[in-house]
């Protein structure tokens, strides 16, 4: 089951709407969804244009109800591949329960 679809996505951080990128990335994402096929790949588009491009606006780590930050936060070897930090920026365009999962 793709876990996008099951609820719809919440309106994206106001920055994201006065970004052309961000705003073509997640149009991508509505169609997808509205297509009834999987986003994931679409969402990574979007998480990884935050990372490179918006980094200042990447959310703090989760300190509760979440079971990735913690074991990213326990890694000695930083964020490698920046996962992390696209975990965290997925809190900008997706419904919370939906973007810890990912
Ligand atoms: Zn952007
Ligand atoms: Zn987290």
């Amino acid at each position: 089951m793709d876990p996008v679809g099951a609820q719809p996505l919440p309106p994206p951080a106001p920055f994201m709407l006065g970004c052309r990128e961000c705003v073509r990335l997640l149009r991508e994402v509505a169609d997808t969804v509205a297509a009834d096929t999987s986003c994931l790949a679409e969402l990574h588009a979007v998480a990884r244009h935050i990372v490179e491009d918006h980094p200042d606006q990447i959310p703090a780590a989760h300190t509760r109800d979440c079971d990735r930050c913690p074991a990213y936060a326990a890694r000695n070897d930083g964020d490698p591949g920046q996962l992390w930090a696209e975990h965290r920026a997925r809190d900008l365009f997706l419904p919370e329960a939906v973007a810890r999962l990912l």
